[in-house]
């Protein structure tokens, strides 16, 4: 979680829808009346309670909303205060600072780390393997999932309506800098909760749609194949893939087995280049393998990303590169199709089903690409394009004026900002309000516990600067 440009990159939690679920995404929001007839309950001794609850009863009884249409917006929030007591995820906030988290909440980051190094990742993802050590965590503890996700049960219970609602983020978010397919969490005994497991939990508790992106993984990985094969059985049902708003695998060229391919050919070993160019054409070819029997599913995308056909722009990650690179992929599963419906028929029974499957997948990989910002690591990429280099250094500066001004008067446009909480329980503000948008750390942090422990995101340099409960207070 760092400064948070907002451009395309194949994992990014506020632009990886593809493109043709982003045009509808907006009311693709859970509507789930499930906590407006829940029974008011809560600590009954405390008398900050009791005058919570007596000030909630009372404005709702005055407004006369119903209560899938009421938002914390609706209420003064000082004598609300109190309605969240005995919520251990929220020991020590305010109602102010818990709408603060509330309000436009993009996710909970579940893991951090990703192996793939793609080129153009602007989180700069790196391996787990790299960070984790005592001080230090990069996977969310299974009971602060929990205290997260029961804590906002309780809260909306309390409520009578979801604290979470929003029209902005049609999707709650697990993932940033990581990939879905390494998603785990472990149990006191050690073990393993996926995917399936924390999208089923998250969408009962936050009454949100989820999302699922996989860069791929190795196809020898038999723990990584196993899984991906239980989340596609998982997402053949419709009951749960009902439960997402999108299903998609990112394919483009920068991944670290294409990008290694690419050097190689450039300083003349043709040999090496092609071993690699293999590897990960034979790892899509797996991954869209796997995923055959949700291809069809309307819920299923392909997130398609290079950089412009252009001479600025390096030989091997443009867009008549990547065609080229899917044509590789389709012919290779053309061929595997082909043998499954004259064999075995795991997957595809028919030629015709086949057709079907590749029509789509070309569709998505060759008319759905959407071209890469110059950020985090793609930066690097744009290095001989003046007219890039340009707009960065000027976006630069612009940014940090924004970012000093957006500091120092907080403007803070909560109706289009978002909120994230890291899996140390640490609050973190998305500003849209400059056209730099960014990431802040704030003051705020829910009562986790790992809440002693650092993340990535904390070794992130802010430049000092931080959202502060004070300024918190003085915009509600
Ligand atoms: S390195 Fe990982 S997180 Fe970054 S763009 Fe690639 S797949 Fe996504």
């Amino acid at each position: 979680m760092k400064i948070y440009p907002v451009q395309n990159s194949s994992c990014n939690r506020r632009n990886n829808l593809s493109n043709a679920v982003d045009k509808n995404s907006r009311n693709l929001i859970v509507s789930n009346p499930l906590v407006s007839n829940v029974a008011f309950w809560g600590n009954p001794s405390s008398t900050d309670f009791q005058s919570a609850k007596r000030y909630l009863d009372e404005t709702k009884a005055k407004l006369g909303i119903a209560n899938e249409d009421l938002s914390l917006k609706n209420f003064d929030l000082e004598k609300l205060n109190g309605i969240q007591k005995g919520i251990k995820v929220f020991d020590g906030l305010s109602m102010k600072q818990i709408a603060f988290v509330s309000n436009n909440l993009l996710g909970l980051s579940v893991n951090h780390g990703c192996s793939s190094m793609c080129a153009h990742c602007y989180l700069e993802a790196v391996p787990q393997y790299f960070k984790e050590d005592s001080n230090m965590i990069n996977k969310i503890d299974f009971e602060d999932f929990h205290s997260f996700m029961g804590g906002y049960e309780k809260l909306n219970k309390r409520l009578g309506f979801n604290a979470l609602k929003t029209e902005l983020s049609p999707y709650f978010c697990m993932f940033g800098d990581s990939d879905c397919i390494d998603m785990e969490m472990k149990d006191k005994s050690g073990k393993i909760y996926d995917f399936t497991y924390a999208n089923d939990v998250a969408y009962k508790s936050t009454q949100r749609l989820g999302l699922f992106d996989t860069a791929g993984w190795y196809p020898k990985n038999k723990k990584l194949q196993e899984r991906a094969e239980k989340i596609v059985k998982y997402f053949s049902e419709e009951k749960n893939s009902n439960k997402v708003i999108q299903i998609a695998v990112s394919f483009n060229p920068f991944h670290a087995l294409n990008e290694r391919s690419i050097n190689l050919k450039n300083k003349g070993d043709f040999e090496g280049s092609k071993k690699f160019r293999e590897l990960y054409v034979d790892r899509m070819v797996n991954v869209f393998y796997t995923f055959t029997p949700v291809i069809e599913n309307e819920k299923f995308h392909c997130m398609s990303r290079s950089m412009l056909d252009s001479p600025n722009n390096p030989d091997g990650f443009q867009k008549k590169d990547l065609e080229q690179l899917a044509d590789e992929v389709l012919a290779k599963l053309e061929k595997k199709y082909e043998e499954d419906y004259s064999g075995d028929k795991k997957y595809i029974k028919t030629p015709e089903q086949a057709q079907r499957c590749l029509s789509k997948l070309n569709n998505e990989l060759k008319l759905q690409i959407r071209e890469i910002g110059p950020e985090g690591r793609a930066e690097n990429l744009y290095k001989n394009n003046a007219e890039v280099q340009e707009f960065i250094r000027k976006n630069k500066i612009e940014g940090e004026e924004e970012l000093r001004a957006f500091s120092e008067n907080l403007v803070l446009k909560l109706e289009d900002s978002f909120s994230d909480v890291d899996m140390n329980g640490k609050v973190y503000f998305l500003s849209s309000c400059a056209s730099h948008p960014v990431a802040l750390p704030t003051e705020l942090q829910l009562n986790f516990k790992n809440k002693h422990k650092k993340t990535i995101s904390d070794e992130a340099d802010f430049g000092g600067k931080k959202i502060t409960k004070e300024m918190i207070d003085r915009v509600f």
